[in-house]
């Protein structure tokens, strides 16, 4: 294994990092490997230091004082997606998403302490202040969709101008979509069409309010017609993940908090969401608990919620609706959005709903657990491996010739998206409910992939 390579690198081991993970969990890994060909880290790189198995080494030697935690190190760490295909491959139950992610935050901490360097320049102005604020995000994203709408975009490509930006804004602007016209903000409530069966909040979410409101009318309309008061809290924030990612952690405890008491006004049978980043962080609500900034009672509390939370998708495949009349008749890819696939164990629901719409037909790609790169703020943040991985993924989806592609993750979208027009491709990117929701409106493919 190429982790010896690590260890003797490294000279100084520290005391100070005992206790970062909890040492059982770390010991529940057997080191089979059997999860080394699922990870896209280690396909690309061939670094065993770049494996699920390798990380776990790194993690145990820096916690068992073996290891210094040096930038050697936690750039092997900082290159995993936390996509977590290794936790569907482990046959051990290794729950290798929990042991990442409460190492960074602890490292992070670490460091804070020690040097009292908080978050970077991107992290504070973009991660923290812009995005997980809605009305902000959109009143920035403004002079954009003006730009698109008079059709001037272009002369910015052309011009060459955003090349003069740090990498972050430079991938940023790549990734900006084609902004849909002024989508109405959903109202605080929707009635459920004849009788009603259930009362359900719908999440919303941030980035995804901005850039993707049309998915959540989409959604909205489906439920509607499924019998389901749609209830739509107006207090509602952003679901905390990426403060809780940069080691935020109470103030993603405080939004965690926010969304609770949002969804407890008027209380709904279920939380559905249409974003899977967003759904595994509201589902995991309970980890919030090991920060320490909420009382007994209010971790009962998110662990309630936490309980109510279903991804969209889950949900409509759980009614067994009625198939919808419109015929779309496309050859379709469907991509596995890692935090549905692995986080939330979800693949059929998703293509259970396409299969009902007539004329649809779902093609399936070569290494559909493979990340497409996108990671939340991973694009931005590691442009090389998330442009490798990316550009991986389109090669596999373009080997089917598909007239569109699915995906029921924002992020996945936008990163496929980039990659599409990159190549000059006029794919059209839906998520699946979006589909579901034309073929009951009976819109026709032209006018679809027109919009
Ligand atoms: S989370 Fe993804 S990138 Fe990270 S080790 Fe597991 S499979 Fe590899
Ligand atoms: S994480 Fe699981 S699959 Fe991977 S080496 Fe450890 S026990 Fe084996």
């Amino acid at each position: 294994m190429a982790t010896s390579e690590t260890t003797t690198q490294v000279s100084q081991p520290c005391s100070d990092y005992q206790g970062f993970v909890p040492h059982d969990q770390l010991l529940n890994c057997i080191h089979c490997g059997l999860c080394t060909s699922s990870c896209p880290t280690y396909l690309v790189t061939g670094n065993e230091n770049d494996s699920p198995r390798g990380r776990i080494h790194l993690m145990r030697g820096v916690e068992e004082s073996r290891i210094g935690l040096n930038e050697r190190v936690r750039g092997h760490l900082d290159l995993c997606l936390d996509c977590r295909s290794c936790e569907t491959a482990c046959p051990s139950g290794v729950e290798y998403g929990q042991l990442i992610e409460t190492f960074r935050i602890s490292d992070r901490q670490k460091q804070l302490e020690k040097t009292g360097k908080g978050l970077n320049w991107f992290e504070r102005i973009f991660l923290r202040d812009l995005f997980p604020n809605r009305k902000r995000l959109e009143r920035v994203l403004w002079p954009a969709r003006l730009m698109q709408m008079m059709k001037l975009d272009w002369l910015i490509d052309r011009v060459g101008i955003i090349k003069l930006l740090p990498m972050p804004l430079q991938r940023m602007q790549r990734m900006l979509p084609k902004l849909q016209r002024d989508q109405p903000v959903l109202p605080r409530s929707l009635p459920a069409v004849g009788t009603r069966n259930a009362r359900v909040g719908l999440f919303l979410g941030c980035v995804a309010d901005v850039m993707f409101r049309h998915v959540h009318w989409a959604c909205a309309r489906v439920l509607q017609e499924a019998g389901c008061e749609v209830i739509v809290p107006k207090t509602q924030q952003c679901c905390g993940a990426m403060e809780f990612h940069t080691g935020q952690t109470e103030s993603a405890t405080h939004r965690a908090l926010a969304n609770v008491d949002a969804f407890g006004e008027q209380p709904v049978d279920v939380v559905l969401v249409n974003v899977a980043g967003c759904g595994a962080m509201l589902k995991e609500y309970i980890h919030l608990e090991k920060s320490g900034h909420a009382t007994s009672d209010e971790v009962t509390r998110l662990n309630r919620f936490a309980g109510k939370v279903r991804d969209i998708t889950e949900y409509l495949a759980g009614l067994d609706l009625a198939p919808p009349q419109g015929e779309l008749p496309i050859r379709v890819v469907y991509q596995d959005a890692c935090h549905l696939k692995h986080a939330q164990q979800i693949d059929q629901a998703p293509r259970e709903l396409l299969n009902k719409i007539p004329g649809v037909e779902i093609l399936e790609i070569l290494e559909p657990n493979i990340c497409c790169g996108a990671a939340g703020s991973y694009n931005l943040l590691q442009p090389e491996m998330s442009d490798e991985l990316g550009n991986r993924k389109i090669d596999n989806i373009l080997a089917k010739s598909p007239d569109a592609i699915v995906s029921a993750n924002a992020g996945c979208a936008l990163q496929l998206m980039a990659l599409l027009k990159q190549r000059g491709k006029k794919i059209p990117v839906f998520h699946p409910v979006e589909l579901f929701d034309a073929s009951q409106r009976k819109v026709t493919w032209d006018e679809l992939r027109c919009r």
